[in-house]
Protein backbone atom coordinates (compact mmCIF):
# COMPACT_ATOMS: atom_id res chain seq x y z
CA UNK A 1 0.00 0.00 0.00
CA UNK A 2 1.11 3.45 -0.85
CA UNK A 3 1.23 5.90 1.91
CA UNK A 4 -1.89 8.18 1.73
CA UNK A 5 -0.14 11.84 2.27
CA UNK A 6 -2.98 13.67 3.15
CA UNK A 7 -5.60 11.83 5.64
CA UNK A 8 -9.32 13.57 5.15
CA UNK A 9 -12.45 14.06 7.49
CA UNK A 10 -15.38 11.92 6.46
CA UNK A 11 -18.12 14.04 6.04
CA UNK A 12 -21.62 13.37 4.96
CA UNK A 13 -20.43 10.70 2.36
CA UNK A 14 -17.17 13.20 1.32
CA UNK A 15 -13.77 13.01 1.95
CA UNK A 16 -13.39 16.33 3.00
CA UNK A 17 -10.28 18.79 4.73
CA UNK A 18 -10.37 20.29 7.46
CA UNK A 19 -12.01 23.77 7.75
CA UNK A 20 -9.19 25.76 9.14
CA UNK A 21 -6.51 23.87 6.10
CA UNK A 22 -4.66 23.04 8.67
CA UNK A 23 -2.84 19.79 9.73
CA UNK A 24 -0.51 17.76 12.15
CA UNK A 25 2.15 15.14 11.43
CA UNK A 26 1.49 11.49 11.28
CA UNK A 27 4.27 9.65 12.69
CA UNK A 28 5.54 6.09 11.79
CA UNK A 29 7.25 5.01 15.54
CA UNK A 30 8.19 2.06 13.04
CA UNK A 31 11.53 4.83 11.97
CA UNK A 32 9.61 8.25 13.70
CA UNK A 33 9.48 9.51 10.25
CA UNK A 34 6.67 11.45 9.17
CA UNK A 35 4.72 9.89 6.24
CA UNK A 36 1.02 11.42 6.12
CA UNK A 37 -0.30 14.33 7.62
CA UNK A 38 -3.97 14.31 9.26
CA UNK A 39 -6.49 17.16 9.71
CA UNK A 40 -5.91 19.04 12.88
CA UNK A 41 -10.22 19.56 13.01
CA UNK A 42 -11.94 21.93 15.31
CA UNK A 43 -15.62 22.91 16.12
CA UNK A 44 -16.16 23.94 13.04
CA UNK A 45 -15.80 20.59 11.21
CA UNK A 46 -17.58 18.42 14.09
CA UNK A 47 -20.70 21.30 13.71
CA UNK A 48 -20.63 19.75 9.86
CA UNK A 49 -20.52 16.42 10.83
CA UNK A 50 -23.42 16.89 13.38
CA UNK A 51 -25.63 18.58 10.76
CA UNK A 52 -24.84 15.55 8.05
CA UNK A 53 -25.57 13.39 10.49
CA UNK A 54 -28.91 14.68 11.66
CA UNK A 55 -30.16 14.98 7.80
CA UNK A 56 -28.90 11.28 7.81
CA UNK A 57 -30.74 9.82 10.88
CA UNK A 58 -34.37 10.25 10.34
CA UNK A 59 -33.91 7.57 7.18
CA UNK A 60 -31.24 5.92 8.88
CA UNK A 61 -33.54 5.13 11.98
CA UNK A 62 -36.59 4.16 10.30
CA UNK A 63 -35.33 1.72 7.12
CA UNK A 64 -35.23 -1.02 8.81
CA UNK A 65 -32.93 -3.68 10.91
CA UNK A 66 -32.54 -5.79 7.52
CA UNK A 67 -31.11 -2.92 5.29
CA UNK A 68 -28.53 -2.28 8.22
CA UNK A 69 -27.73 -5.15 8.30
CA UNK A 70 -26.98 -6.15 4.67
CA UNK A 71 -24.96 -2.65 4.63
CA UNK A 72 -22.81 -3.59 7.50
CA UNK A 73 -22.36 -6.96 6.70
CA UNK A 74 -20.61 -5.69 3.26
CA UNK A 75 -18.71 -3.09 5.09
CA UNK A 76 -17.12 -6.02 7.34
CA UNK A 77 -16.68 -8.24 4.09
CA UNK A 78 -14.48 -5.05 2.79
CA UNK A 79 -12.82 -4.94 5.29
CA UNK A 80 -12.20 -8.71 5.57
CA UNK A 81 -11.24 -8.70 1.52
CA UNK A 82 -8.42 -5.86 1.82
CA UNK A 83 -7.41 -7.59 5.11
CA UNK A 84 -3.71 -6.85 3.78
CA UNK A 85 -3.89 -3.27 2.94
CA UNK A 86 -5.47 -2.67 6.67
CA UNK A 87 -3.02 -4.96 8.66
CA UNK A 88 -0.59 -3.06 6.83
CA UNK A 89 -1.42 0.31 7.56
CA UNK A 90 -2.12 -0.44 10.79
CA UNK A 91 1.40 -2.05 11.57
CA UNK A 92 2.97 1.90 10.05
CA UNK A 93 0.76 3.70 12.24
CA UNK A 94 0.88 2.34 15.48
CA UNK A 95 4.17 0.10 15.03
CA UNK A 96 2.67 -3.35 16.40
CA UNK A 97 3.45 -6.86 14.29
CA UNK A 98 1.89 -7.22 11.45
CA UNK A 99 1.55 -10.85 12.68
CA UNK A 100 -0.75 -9.39 15.26
CA UNK A 101 -2.25 -6.72 12.88
CA UNK A 102 -3.62 -9.59 10.45
CA UNK A 103 -4.64 -12.22 12.93
CA UNK A 104 -5.94 -9.71 15.74
CA UNK A 105 -6.66 -6.39 14.98
CA UNK A 106 -8.43 -6.58 11.38
CA UNK A 107 -10.12 -9.77 12.12
CA UNK A 108 -11.66 -8.30 15.12
CA UNK A 109 -12.56 -5.18 13.55
CA UNK A 110 -14.77 -7.07 10.75
CA UNK A 111 -16.03 -9.38 13.37
CA UNK A 112 -17.34 -6.59 15.52
CA UNK A 113 -19.24 -5.22 12.46
CA UNK A 114 -20.14 -8.60 11.25
CA UNK A 115 -21.27 -9.34 14.88
CA UNK A 116 -23.44 -6.32 15.66
CA UNK A 117 -25.14 -6.57 12.06
CA UNK A 118 -26.57 -9.63 12.90
CA UNK A 119 -27.05 -8.69 16.31
CA UNK A 120 -29.81 -6.44 15.92
CA UNK A 121 -31.28 -8.65 13.73
CA UNK A 122 -31.83 -10.81 16.92
CA UNK A 123 -32.35 -7.71 19.21
CA UNK A 124 -35.94 -8.12 21.30
CA UNK A 125 -36.94 -6.23 24.29
CA UNK A 126 -39.46 -7.31 27.37
CA UNK A 127 -43.12 -6.92 28.37
CA UNK A 128 -44.82 -6.77 30.81
CA UNK A 129 -48.37 -8.04 31.38
CA UNK A 130 -50.68 -6.53 34.18
CA UNK A 131 -53.02 -9.32 34.67
CA UNK A 132 -55.60 -8.97 32.53
CA UNK A 133 -55.66 -5.02 33.13
CA UNK A 134 -53.11 -3.64 30.71
CA UNK A 135 -49.85 -4.66 29.19
CA UNK A 136 -46.70 -2.52 28.85
CA UNK A 137 -43.92 -2.84 26.54
CA UNK A 138 -40.80 -1.06 26.03
CA UNK A 139 -39.72 0.23 22.63
CA UNK A 140 -35.75 0.42 22.15
CA UNK A 141 -35.44 3.31 19.70
CA UNK A 142 -32.19 4.59 18.05
CA UNK A 143 -30.96 7.74 20.54
CA UNK A 144 -29.72 10.29 17.25
CA UNK A 145 -26.84 11.29 16.94
CA UNK A 146 -23.79 9.32 18.86
CA UNK A 147 -20.05 10.35 19.32
CA UNK A 148 -17.87 8.03 19.86
CA UNK A 149 -13.75 8.14 20.83
CA UNK A 150 -11.40 5.66 20.56
CA UNK A 151 -7.68 5.20 22.22
CA UNK A 152 -4.58 4.26 19.82
CA UNK A 153 -3.61 1.08 20.96
CA UNK A 154 -6.14 -1.43 18.91
CA UNK A 155 -7.56 1.26 16.29
CA UNK A 156 -9.82 -0.19 14.28
CA UNK A 157 -10.47 -2.96 16.37
CA UNK A 158 -11.99 -0.69 19.15
CA UNK A 159 -12.97 1.58 16.29
CA UNK A 160 -15.05 -0.24 15.06
CA UNK A 161 -16.45 -2.08 18.30
CA UNK A 162 -18.35 1.40 19.25
CA UNK A 163 -19.06 2.56 15.72
CA UNK A 164 -20.69 -1.22 14.94
CA UNK A 165 -23.32 -0.79 17.56
CA UNK A 166 -24.21 2.45 17.32
CA UNK A 167 -24.63 2.44 13.51
CA UNK A 168 -26.45 -1.55 13.88
CA UNK A 169 -28.83 0.23 16.03
CA UNK A 170 -30.27 3.06 14.04
CA UNK A 171 -27.98 5.74 15.21
CA UNK A 172 -25.79 8.34 13.50
CA UNK A 173 -22.25 8.40 14.28
CA UNK A 174 -19.38 11.12 14.92
CA UNK A 175 -16.17 9.44 15.31
CA UNK A 176 -12.83 10.26 16.66
CA UNK A 177 -9.94 7.95 16.22
CA UNK A 178 -6.80 8.82 17.98
CA UNK A 179 -4.66 11.20 16.31
CA UNK A 180 -1.81 8.81 16.62
CA UNK A 181 -3.12 5.91 15.00
CA UNK A 182 -5.68 7.77 11.98
CA UNK A 183 -4.90 5.84 9.04
CA UNK A 184 -6.95 2.71 9.45
CA UNK A 185 -10.55 4.72 10.36
CA UNK A 186 -9.36 6.65 6.89
CA UNK A 187 -9.10 3.25 4.88
CA UNK A 188 -12.60 2.94 7.07
CA UNK A 189 -14.35 5.93 5.09
CA UNK A 190 -13.13 4.41 1.73
CA UNK A 191 -15.10 1.55 2.53
CA UNK A 192 -18.17 3.08 3.73
CA UNK A 193 -18.51 4.51 0.31
CA UNK A 194 -18.04 0.87 -1.76
CA UNK A 195 -20.43 -0.94 1.14
CA UNK A 196 -23.21 1.97 0.17
CA UNK A 197 -23.36 3.52 3.72
CA UNK A 198 -25.26 6.29 3.10
CA UNK A 199 -24.09 9.88 3.30
CA UNK A 200 -23.82 11.34 7.10
CA UNK A 201 -24.50 8.23 8.88
CA UNK A 202 -20.81 7.70 10.27
CA UNK A 203 -18.74 10.52 10.27
CA UNK A 204 -15.42 10.28 10.78
CA UNK A 205 -13.19 13.95 12.39
CA UNK A 206 -9.59 13.29 12.81
CA UNK A 207 -7.38 15.75 15.05
CA UNK A 208 -6.54 16.56 18.82
CA UNK A 209 -8.33 15.03 21.67
CA UNK A 210 -8.43 18.12 23.32
CA UNK A 211 -10.02 20.20 20.38
CA UNK A 212 -11.94 18.26 17.69
CA UNK A 213 -12.74 15.47 20.76
CA UNK A 214 -13.66 17.50 22.99
CA UNK A 215 -15.74 20.07 21.06
CA UNK A 216 -17.61 16.39 20.36
CA UNK A 217 -18.16 15.78 23.66
CA UNK A 218 -19.38 19.55 23.82
CA UNK A 219 -21.85 19.48 20.96
CA UNK A 220 -25.28 19.69 22.44
CA UNK A 221 -26.90 17.52 19.53
CA UNK A 222 -24.87 14.99 20.54
CA UNK A 223 -27.05 12.69 22.83
CA UNK A 224 -24.77 10.21 23.69
CA UNK A 225 -20.38 9.26 24.14
CA UNK A 226 -18.89 6.49 23.93
CA UNK A 227 -15.58 6.71 25.26
CA UNK A 228 -12.56 4.27 25.73
CA UNK A 229 -9.00 6.01 26.68
CA UNK A 230 -7.02 6.83 29.86
CA UNK A 231 -8.75 7.47 33.14
CA UNK A 232 -7.69 11.31 33.09
CA UNK A 233 -9.71 11.55 29.56
CA UNK A 234 -12.64 9.75 30.93
CA UNK A 235 -13.10 12.14 34.22
CA UNK A 236 -12.87 15.08 32.27
CA UNK A 237 -15.28 13.73 29.25
CA UNK A 238 -17.82 13.18 32.14
CA UNK A 239 -17.00 16.72 33.62
CA UNK A 240 -18.16 18.41 30.82
CA UNK A 241 -20.56 15.24 29.36
CA UNK A 242 -22.10 14.96 33.02
CA UNK A 243 -24.20 18.50 33.33
CA UNK A 244 -25.59 17.95 29.76
CA UNK A 245 -27.38 15.04 30.91
CA UNK A 246 -25.22 12.88 27.76
CA UNK A 247 -25.33 9.03 28.30
CA UNK A 248 -21.90 8.36 28.82
CA UNK A 249 -20.57 4.54 28.83
CA UNK A 250 -16.73 5.00 29.68
CA UNK A 251 -13.51 2.30 28.92
CA UNK A 252 -11.11 3.84 30.74
CA UNK A 253 -7.47 2.49 32.11
CA UNK A 254 -6.71 -0.46 34.44
CA UNK A 255 -3.90 -2.10 35.91
CA UNK A 256 -4.84 -6.12 36.36
CA UNK A 257 -3.34 -8.80 38.30
CA UNK A 258 -2.42 -12.19 37.18
CA UNK A 259 -2.41 -14.05 40.18
CA UNK A 260 -1.07 -17.12 39.82
CA UNK A 261 -1.30 -20.59 42.35
CA UNK A 262 1.42 -23.01 42.94
CA UNK A 263 -1.10 -25.88 41.85
CA UNK A 264 -1.56 -24.20 38.02
CA UNK A 265 -1.02 -25.85 34.85
CA UNK A 266 2.92 -24.51 34.63
CA UNK A 267 3.54 -24.80 31.16
CA UNK A 268 0.22 -22.77 30.10
CA UNK A 269 0.32 -20.59 32.86
CA UNK A 270 4.34 -19.40 31.73
CA UNK A 271 3.01 -19.36 27.82
CA UNK A 272 0.02 -17.46 28.74
CA UNK A 273 1.68 -15.02 31.23
CA UNK A 274 4.24 -14.26 28.46
CA UNK A 275 1.19 -13.28 26.04
CA UNK A 276 -0.87 -11.43 29.23
CA UNK A 277 2.11 -9.13 30.00
CA UNK A 278 4.56 -8.22 26.39
CA UNK A 279 1.11 -9.19 23.81
CA UNK A 280 0.87 -5.56 21.95
CA UNK A 281 4.04 -4.18 23.74
CA UNK A 282 1.78 -4.79 26.69
CA UNK A 283 -0.45 -2.15 25.33
CA UNK A 284 -3.74 -3.62 25.83
CA UNK A 285 -6.11 -2.50 28.21
CA UNK A 286 -6.63 -5.95 29.22
CA UNK A 287 -2.54 -6.82 29.55
CA UNK A 288 -1.59 -8.40 33.10
CA UNK A 289 0.63 -6.08 34.42
CA UNK A 290 0.96 -6.94 38.13
CA UNK A 291 2.03 -10.78 38.64
CA UNK A 292 1.34 -12.52 42.21
CA UNK A 293 2.87 -15.87 42.22
CA UNK A 294 2.06 -18.08 45.02
CA UNK A 295 6.03 -18.79 46.88
CA UNK A 296 6.31 -22.51 46.56
CA UNK A 297 6.44 -21.58 42.72
CA UNK A 298 8.02 -17.97 42.92
CA UNK A 299 11.34 -18.86 42.10
CA UNK A 300 10.65 -21.65 38.90
CA UNK A 301 8.35 -18.66 37.43
CA UNK A 302 10.82 -16.11 37.45
CA UNK A 303 13.47 -18.30 36.18
CA UNK A 304 11.85 -19.27 33.29
CA UNK A 305 9.48 -16.18 32.99
CA UNK A 306 13.04 -13.87 32.32
CA UNK A 307 14.32 -16.69 30.46
CA UNK A 308 11.57 -16.39 28.05
CA UNK A 309 11.45 -12.91 27.83
CA UNK A 310 14.87 -12.34 26.82
CA UNK A 311 14.12 -14.68 24.10
CA UNK A 312 11.89 -12.28 22.65
CA UNK A 313 12.07 -10.62 19.44
CA UNK A 314 12.05 -7.02 19.11
CA UNK A 315 11.97 -5.25 16.01
CA UNK A 316 10.83 -4.83 12.53
CA UNK A 317 7.28 -4.74 12.64
CA UNK A 318 6.77 -6.22 8.87
CA UNK A 319 8.86 -9.27 10.08
CA UNK A 320 6.81 -12.42 10.52
CA UNK A 321 9.54 -13.70 13.10
CA UNK A 322 9.16 -9.89 15.48
CA UNK A 323 7.55 -10.51 18.53
CA UNK A 324 7.35 -6.91 19.85
CA UNK A 325 7.30 -3.92 17.70
CA UNK A 326 7.65 -0.67 18.28
CA UNK A 327 6.19 1.85 21.07
CA UNK A 328 3.31 3.55 19.46
CA UNK A 329 4.93 7.31 19.90
CA UNK A 330 7.77 8.86 21.44
CA UNK A 331 5.91 10.67 24.01
CA UNK A 332 4.49 7.27 24.92
CA UNK A 333 7.62 5.72 25.08
CA UNK A 334 9.10 8.12 27.76
CA UNK A 335 6.49 7.58 29.72
CA UNK A 336 6.84 4.14 29.91
CA UNK A 337 10.65 4.05 30.41
CA UNK A 338 9.88 6.88 33.40
CA UNK A 339 8.41 4.27 35.29
CA UNK A 340 11.20 1.73 34.77
CA UNK A 341 13.38 4.47 36.60
CA UNK A 342 10.91 5.44 38.96
CA UNK A 343 10.45 1.75 39.83
CA UNK A 344 14.63 1.62 40.71
CA UNK A 345 13.93 4.62 42.81
CA UNK A 346 11.59 2.60 45.05
CA UNK A 347 13.62 -0.16 45.09
CA UNK A 348 12.62 -2.47 42.33
CA UNK A 349 15.00 -4.75 40.59
CA UNK A 350 15.29 -4.92 36.78
CA UNK A 351 15.26 -8.97 36.15
CA UNK A 352 15.56 -8.10 32.18
CA UNK A 353 14.96 -5.42 29.79
CA UNK A 354 14.60 -1.99 31.28
CA UNK A 355 16.48 0.19 28.21
CA UNK A 356 15.56 1.84 25.21
CA UNK A 357 16.57 0.30 22.48
CA UNK A 358 18.46 2.61 19.52
CA UNK A 359 17.96 0.92 15.96
CA UNK A 360 20.28 0.75 13.02
CA UNK A 361 19.14 0.93 9.31
CA UNK A 362 15.39 1.14 8.06
CA UNK A 363 14.34 1.04 11.61
CA UNK A 364 16.18 4.10 13.42
CA UNK A 365 14.76 7.01 14.74
CA UNK A 366 11.71 4.31 15.76
CA UNK A 367 10.64 3.52 19.40
CA UNK A 368 11.86 0.64 20.89
CA UNK A 369 11.94 -0.70 24.57
CA UNK A 370 12.99 -3.94 25.39
CA UNK A 371 10.61 -5.75 27.52
CA UNK A 372 11.12 -5.41 31.02
CA UNK A 373 10.41 -7.69 34.27
CA UNK A 374 10.97 -5.68 37.83
CA UNK A 375 10.86 -7.78 41.25
CA UNK A 376 11.38 -6.20 44.53
CA UNK A 377 8.98 -3.73 45.04
CA UNK A 378 5.61 -4.30 47.40
CA UNK A 379 2.08 -4.01 45.93
CA UNK A 380 1.38 -0.71 46.52
CA UNK A 381 4.27 1.27 45.19
CA UNK A 382 3.83 3.81 42.54
CA UNK A 383 5.07 1.39 40.19
CA UNK A 384 2.63 -0.85 41.39
CA UNK A 385 -0.34 1.28 41.56
CA UNK A 386 -0.37 3.72 38.46
CA UNK A 387 -1.16 2.25 34.80
CA UNK A 388 2.44 2.04 33.04
CA UNK A 389 0.80 0.54 29.25
CA UNK A 390 3.70 -0.74 28.18
CA UNK A 391 6.18 -3.91 28.28
CA UNK A 392 7.19 -3.72 32.12
CA UNK A 393 5.80 -5.90 34.50
CA UNK A 394 6.18 -6.63 38.32
CA UNK A 395 6.77 -9.48 39.58
CA UNK A 396 5.74 -10.46 43.61
CA UNK A 397 5.26 -13.11 45.71
CA UNK A 398 2.29 -14.20 48.10
CA UNK A 399 1.09 -16.55 51.16
CA UNK A 400 -2.44 -16.42 51.30
CA UNK A 401 -5.44 -16.86 49.26
CA UNK A 402 -6.76 -13.43 51.11
CA UNK A 403 -3.22 -11.74 50.88
CA UNK A 404 -3.06 -11.89 47.38
CA UNK A 405 -7.04 -10.40 47.37
CA UNK A 406 -6.07 -7.63 49.04
CA UNK A 407 -3.06 -6.49 46.61
CA UNK A 408 -5.25 -7.23 43.79
CA UNK A 409 -7.77 -5.16 44.95
CA UNK A 410 -5.31 -2.61 46.50
CA UNK A 411 -5.49 -0.32 43.15
CA UNK A 412 -7.91 2.55 42.13
CA UNK A 413 -8.67 0.54 38.52
CA UNK A 414 -11.13 -2.82 38.45
CA UNK A 415 -10.76 -3.32 34.40
CA UNK A 416 -9.79 -7.43 34.37
CA UNK A 417 -7.49 -10.33 36.34
CA UNK A 418 -6.41 -13.40 35.70
CA UNK A 419 -6.37 -16.46 37.53
CA UNK A 420 -4.28 -19.58 37.74
CA UNK A 421 -5.14 -22.84 39.54
CA UNK A 422 -6.79 -26.07 38.80
CA UNK A 423 -8.56 -25.96 41.65
CA UNK A 424 -12.13 -24.91 40.52
CA UNK A 425 -13.87 -24.06 43.96
CA UNK A 426 -10.87 -22.03 44.53
CA UNK A 427 -11.41 -20.27 41.24
CA UNK A 428 -14.76 -19.26 41.87
CA UNK A 429 -13.97 -17.92 45.31
CA UNK A 430 -11.64 -15.86 44.08
CA UNK A 431 -13.28 -14.57 41.28
CA UNK A 432 -16.46 -13.22 43.27
CA UNK A 433 -13.79 -11.50 45.01
CA UNK A 434 -11.98 -9.47 42.50
CA UNK A 435 -12.89 -6.28 41.96
CA UNK A 436 -12.76 -6.83 37.98
CA UNK A 437 -15.32 -6.28 35.57
CA UNK A 438 -13.64 -9.54 33.66
CA UNK A 439 -11.87 -12.21 35.24
CA UNK A 440 -10.39 -14.97 33.08
CA UNK A 441 -9.66 -18.11 34.93
CA UNK A 442 -6.56 -20.14 33.00
CA UNK A 443 -6.38 -18.28 30.08
CA UNK A 444 -6.32 -15.08 28.69
CA UNK A 445 -8.07 -12.68 26.51
CA UNK A 446 -10.65 -15.08 25.58
CA UNK A 447 -13.45 -13.06 24.29
CA UNK A 448 -16.55 -13.74 23.32
CA UNK A 449 -18.39 -10.99 21.96
CA UNK A 450 -21.98 -11.81 23.35
CA UNK A 451 -20.34 -11.01 27.21
CA UNK A 452 -20.25 -7.62 28.92
CA UNK A 453 -17.13 -6.11 28.98
CA UNK A 454 -16.30 -2.89 30.58
CA UNK A 455 -14.40 -2.08 34.57
CA UNK A 456 -15.12 -1.35 37.72
CA UNK A 457 -14.04 1.81 39.86
CA UNK A 458 -12.00 3.80 37.81
CA UNK A 459 -11.79 1.90 35.31
CA UNK A 460 -15.29 2.97 33.53
CA UNK A 461 -18.59 3.19 33.53
CA UNK A 462 -21.15 1.02 32.12
CA UNK A 463 -20.70 -1.96 30.07
CA UNK A 464 -20.38 -2.56 26.23
CA UNK A 465 -20.56 -5.84 24.00
CA UNK A 466 -23.31 -8.16 23.08
CA UNK A 467 -26.64 -6.57 23.87
CA UNK A 468 -25.12 -4.27 26.55
CA UNK A 469 -23.99 -2.27 24.16
CA UNK A 470 -27.66 -2.43 22.23
CA UNK A 471 -28.91 -1.68 25.11
CA UNK A 472 -26.70 1.49 25.87
CA UNK A 473 -26.91 2.78 21.85
CA UNK A 474 -30.65 2.79 22.25
CA UNK A 475 -33.52 5.12 24.38
CA UNK A 476 -36.02 2.55 26.36
CA UNK A 477 -39.28 3.87 26.47
CA UNK A 478 -42.24 2.15 28.47
CA UNK A 479 -45.77 1.93 26.26
CA UNK A 480 -48.75 1.09 28.70
CA UNK A 481 -51.99 -0.22 27.13
CA UNK A 482 -54.74 -0.54 28.87
CA UNK A 483 -57.50 -3.00 27.71
P1 LIG B 1 -6.38 9.02 25.79
O1 LIG B 1 -7.36 9.13 26.89
O2 LIG B 1 -5.23 9.95 25.78
O3 LIG B 1 -7.09 9.20 24.38
C1 LIG B 1 -8.18 8.41 23.95
C2 LIG B 1 -8.94 9.16 22.89
O4 LIG B 1 -9.50 10.34 23.48
C3 LIG B 1 -8.07 9.65 21.74
O5 LIG B 1 -8.82 9.63 20.55
C4 LIG B 1 -7.75 11.06 22.17
O6 LIG B 1 -7.38 11.86 21.07
C5 LIG B 1 -9.08 11.49 22.76
N1 LIG B 1 -9.02 12.58 23.71
C6 LIG B 1 -7.96 13.04 24.42
N2 LIG B 1 -8.33 14.11 25.18
C7 LIG B 1 -9.65 14.34 24.93
C8 LIG B 1 -10.60 15.28 25.40
N3 LIG B 1 -10.27 16.22 26.29
N4 LIG B 1 -11.85 15.21 24.94
C9 LIG B 1 -12.22 14.26 24.06
N5 LIG B 1 -11.36 13.34 23.56
C10 LIG B 1 -10.09 13.36 23.99
O7 LIG B 1 -5.91 7.50 25.79
P2 LIG B 1 -4.82 6.85 24.88
O8 LIG B 1 -5.15 7.09 23.45
O9 LIG B 1 -3.49 7.25 25.40
O10 LIG B 1 -5.09 5.30 25.15
C11 LIG B 1 -4.53 4.60 26.20
C12 LIG B 1 -5.50 4.47 27.35
O11 LIG B 1 -6.69 3.83 26.91
C13 LIG B 1 -4.98 3.61 28.46
O12 LIG B 1 -5.26 4.21 29.69
C14 LIG B 1 -5.75 2.31 28.31
O13 LIG B 1 -5.88 1.57 29.49
C15 LIG B 1 -7.06 2.82 27.82
N6 LIG B 1 -7.81 1.75 27.16
C16 LIG B 1 -8.91 1.24 27.77
C17 LIG B 1 -9.61 0.19 27.20
C18 LIG B 1 -10.84 -0.38 27.84
O14 LIG B 1 -11.58 -1.08 27.15
N7 LIG B 1 -11.12 -0.10 29.10
C19 LIG B 1 -9.17 -0.40 25.93
C20 LIG B 1 -8.01 0.23 25.37
C21 LIG B 1 -7.35 1.27 25.97
P3 LIG B 1 -5.82 12.02 20.70
O15 LIG B 1 -5.17 10.69 20.74
O16 LIG B 1 -5.89 12.56 19.34
O17 LIG B 1 -5.27 12.96 21.70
Amino acid sequence: MKPVKYIKNYIGGALVPPDSGDYLDNVSPFNGEVYSHIPDSDASDVKKAVEAAERAFPEWSTCGAEKRFRILTRLADIIEQNLEDFAHAESLDSGKPITMSRSVDIPRAHSNIRFFATAIMHFASESHHMEGDAINFTLRQPIGVIGCISPWNLPLYLFTWKIAPALAAGNCVVAKPSEITPMTAFLLAKACDEAGVPPGVLNIIHGLGPKAGQAIVEHPKIKAISFTGGTTTGREIARIAAPMFKKLSLELGGKNPNIIFADCDFDKMIFDTLRSSFSNNGQICLCGSRIFVERPIYEKFKEEFVKRTRFLKIGDPFLPITDLGAISSKSHMEKVFSYIELAKVEGGEILCGGNIIEQEGKLEGGFYLSPTVIEGLPHDARTNREEIFGPVVTIMPFDTEEEVISYANSVVYGLSATIWTKDVTRANRVAEKLEAGVVWVNCWLKRDLRTPFGGMKSSGVGREGGLEALRFFTEPKNVCIKY
